[in-house]
Order: C-alpha cells, then structure tokens, then sequence
C-alpha cells in the first residue's frame, strides 16, 4: 500500500523524532499525546527561539507577506502560494505541503534565479538559536526547501539558517539530499512495518513529553532496562537465556554470551535498582587515574544563552589542580577560532609539562566538541589527534557511571549530582550504605560528618567523592559566570 494512502503528512519534526529514538516515532504516529510537563529550560529556549524569529522579521525590507496562522492548513497554503506568485520579497511562516509531507518554514526570500513562478525564485530561511548548524536543522531545512521546489518548479540549490548572534550558515541541497531522502524512506518503512518499539532511556528522555509514559511502562513491565547502564544487546541476551524481568536478574542462570564480570555486575545494580541504593563497583579504570586526577586538567563546555543577544552560546574552560581557569568564550567565529586555538595549545603545553596528567572533561560531549570545532576552522588537528592516540582525554561521566551505577535514566554528571541531591532521605541511607551517606554528606557540605568518615579510612570512596566534588563545582548553574569573571579579570 503506498504510505500517502493510510498516513498523514510527515512534518520534519517526525523525522528528527525518528533519528532520536524510534519509540517517541511510534508514539507520535500512534496519536499517543505527550503528558509530561516540558522543563524550564526547554520553555526557556522555545522563548528564545520565538523571540529570535520576531527580532529577524523587525530587520527585513521590502514586502513581506505574513501568513496567518489560525486558518486551516488548506488555506494556509493557498495564502502561501498566492504570495509566492505575487512576488512577494518575503513569505513569513510559509505553509508548504505536497501529497506526503508538510511543513512550516519560518521565511521564504526571494531569489533571483528564474522559475515557474516567473523572473525570480524562493529560498528557504530559518532561525536558530544555535550558533552552529546541526544535522536536524539540515533536515528541517531541506525538507521545506524540496515542498518549495514543488511550487517554482525549480529546486533552491541552497537554504539557510540565520543563528541566535544573527550570524548566517548557507547549507547545499547536493551535500544533504542523500541522506534526507534515505531518513524520510527509513521512516516511511519504519510507520508502514509497524515494527514493535519500546522505551530505552537515552539524554533525551529528560526533555521528551513521554517520560511519564515510558517511565510507567517500564516500571510496569518491571523491564530489563531499568538496570542502570545495561546496554540494549545485554537486554537481547538476558531476554535469549529467559531472564525477561528486572527481578528474575539475580535469580537466574548466567546468559552464556555475557562474561561473570559483566553479568555480576548487572545482578549487583538490579539489587541497588530494587533496594533503591547504590552499587559501587570494586574494580575499574577508576583506580588507574587515581594518582593522574591530581595534576590533570578539567575542561568544562556549557551550554547558555546569552543576555546581551539571546544567541544561545558556549562556555568553555580548563582549570587546573590549582584552580587556574583558562577560559574558551566567544561572541562570534573569529573569537571562537582564535580561542580555540589558545585553548589547544594551553592544553598541549600543560600536558607535554605534566606527562602524568590526563585531559578530563565533564562527558564525551566536551571531546566531541573540540573536534567538531577544530574541523569547523581547519586547526588544531595534530594536538587533538594526538591526544586520542595516546588515550589522554578522559570522561569523568564515563568513569563516574562505571563505578557508580545509579537507577536514573540519563545518568549525566549534572543528573547524577541532582538525583543525589533529590533523592534519597539520610537515615534511610544510613541503614542501607554508609558508603552512600558519605557522597551525599560531601554533596551537602556536612565536613564533620565527613571527617569522621574519611577517618575509617575509604579511600576508594576518597578517590570517588573528590572526583565528585570537583565534577559538581564545575557544573554549578554559576559556572559560566564564574568563568566569564576569570576572563573579565584576565582581561583587567
Ligand atoms: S521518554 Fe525516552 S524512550 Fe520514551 S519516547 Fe521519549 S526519548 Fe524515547
């Protein structure tokens, strides 16, 4: 049957769902409505992104032709199109459509290439908070720019994104049409199969309206993956050797493809899951940077939005042992190539200086962010390659969640410092692990209580809290403040 027939239309939303995680797809095509109370912050951003939009409509000349938006989608689109012929400079949240998919593209512009339309063409704008283009917004944009194409009878070559610091990105049809074409035939096969899914707590979780809802079904499945850090292919294991709950882990025989340790430690978490405790694991890569924490090197990148300009930018620093930050702002891309580079090569140095040190960031969304931004300016390539090679950036959230296996479901560092903030009454960790009162005394900054511990002499637990501790300083909300201030210092 061919999809038009039995669907409604694909808006690109769905397909950037569907990248995200297959169950919130489902979910969406089901007509499953979402619940969950949507986060601060991502209020905070859809605020930004709306005021951001309406700052770029204030800056335009010429005509601009607005569509009106609590009209029917039918009549949406004729406005759309009937400002298309007219010639219009400008088309302001522009309802395109064709027989599969739609979509509303924040701004079409006027082009100079010829069409069907006559002497002229359209190109397709959006606005983004974001100073970078991400490979959803190449989505976003190309599949607006393909229903346009329908109208003019001529395919834009290009679209474009304008960025919260009002700086522009022009992305090419060629370059992205490939993989757009191959995300909306995966998707279509993927509604058309009605492949079973199921929720897997992935970061996203913590923004997606079905957290409830999934949260509810796993807990009412009693669900393999409530087992913090189990991976999907140790589910399909368990599952293949007859373990198909949560409680029969520590029951059962040890699946054949899974080793002692690995399977060990599941059956250890399951019973952290079920007492609501916290396992430690007694062994890990931990203990190898025990000594190398000492010296190493934390860097920090922080997501923000600026005041100044709503543009929704990056924090960045290193600091020291001696608490020395080495600050990585930027308002716009020569800062943001020039600190770059001083960065690398503050790293670089330090690290050649100090060869028992190690590069420690928050998660591996920090290393991936170096590279991403030395691909970006074409620099630094060698230092950061070099750092990979000899195994020197290190993830304290990688670490953390392999010696700490906490029962949440996005186990980021701020997240692990939330849930044991939240989570837990004192007296009933007492009873349970004194271990744990422990942590969370550090969190808490209860130091007596902490002396007294540490005079039993847990030294792993040491290791551990002071890892914690410092991950905790330099993920406070005044991070970036704190970090800005060393800069406005620096610069004094
Ligand atoms: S809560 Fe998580 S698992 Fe559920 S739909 Fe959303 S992203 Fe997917």
């Amino acid at each position: 049957m061919p999809y038009e027939s039995f669907m409604k239309k694909i808006f690109p939303t769905e397909l950037i769902e569907f990248l995200q995680c297959r169950h919130m797809a489902k979910l969406r095509s089901l007509g499953v409505v979402p619940d969950s109370t949507i986060s601060e912050e991502v209020q905070l951003l859809r605020d930004k992104g709306i005021e951001h939009e309406e700052n770029y409509l204030k800056t335009l000349n010429g005509n601009v032709v607005c569509i009106d938006t609590e009209a029917s989608t039918d009549e949406q689109h004729t406005q759309t199109i009937e400002a298309m012929k007219s010639g219009a400079d400008w088309v302001y949240q522009a309802y395109l459509q064709d027989d599969e998919r739609a979509g509303y593209a924040d701004f079409l512009q006027k082009a100079t290439k010829e069409s069907d339309l006559g002497e002229f063409s359209y190109e397709v704008i959006d606005t983004k908070l974001s100073i970078n283009p991400s490979p959803s917004n190449a989505i976003q944009l190309i599949h607006y720019s393909e229903l346009v194409s329908k109208t003019q009878g001529f395919e834009p070559q290009n679209f474009h994104l304008v960025h919260g610091d009002n700086s522009q990105t022009t992305l090419c049809r060629d370059d992205i049409i490939d993989y757009y074409n191959e995300v909306l035939a995966d998707y279509k096969n993927f509604i058309q199969s009605r492949e079973f899914t199921e929720p897997f707590p992935i970061p996203h979780c913590r923004q997606c309206g079905y957290r409830d809802h999934c949260q509810n079904y796993l807990q009412e499945k009693k669900h393999l993956a409530l087992i913090p850090g189990v991976s999907v292919g140790q589910i399909e294991s368990m599952r293949k050797s007859g373990i198909r709950v949560i409680g029969e882990v520590e029951e059962k025989e040890r699946p054949i493809d899974l080793s002692e340790s690995v399977f060990g430690d599941l059956q250890k978490s399951t019973k952290a899951v079920l007492e609501n405790s916290v396992f430690l694991k007694s062994e890990g890569s931990f203990y190898q940077l025990q000594n190398s924490l000492k010296s190493s090197l934390f860097f920090v990148a922080y997501r923000n939005i600026q005041k100044q300009n709503g543009a929704l930018t990056f924090y960045m620093g290193v600091m020291t042992e001696s608490g020395r930050y080495e600050a990585l702002l930027h308002h716009n891309s020569q800062e943001e190539k020039a600190s770059l580079q001083r960065m690398v090569t503050f790293i670089d140095r330090y690290l050649h200086k100090h060869p028992q040190a190690f590069l420690v960031v928050s998660s591996a969304y920090e290393s991936r962010l170096l590279h991403d931004l030395s691909n970006k300016y074409n620099i630094c390539h060698d230092e950061l390659d070099e750092l990979m090679v000899k195994k020197k950036i290190v993830s304290l959230a990688s670490l953390l969640r392999q010696s700490l296996l906490f029962p949440s479901a996005d186990s980021s560092c701020e997240n692990l410092m939330l849930w044991l903030d939240e989570s837990f009454e004192l007296e009933k960790i007492l009873e349970k692990s004194p271990q744990l009162l422990y942590e969370l005394y550090s969190t808490l900054g209860a130091n007596e209580a902490l002396e007294q511990i540490k005079n039993k002499g847990e030294r792993e637990l040491m290791l551990r809290l002071n890892c914690l501790r410092r991950l905790s300083s330099l993920t406070r909300e005044d991070f970036p403040l704190r970090l800005k201030s060393v800069v406005l210092n620096d610069e004094a």
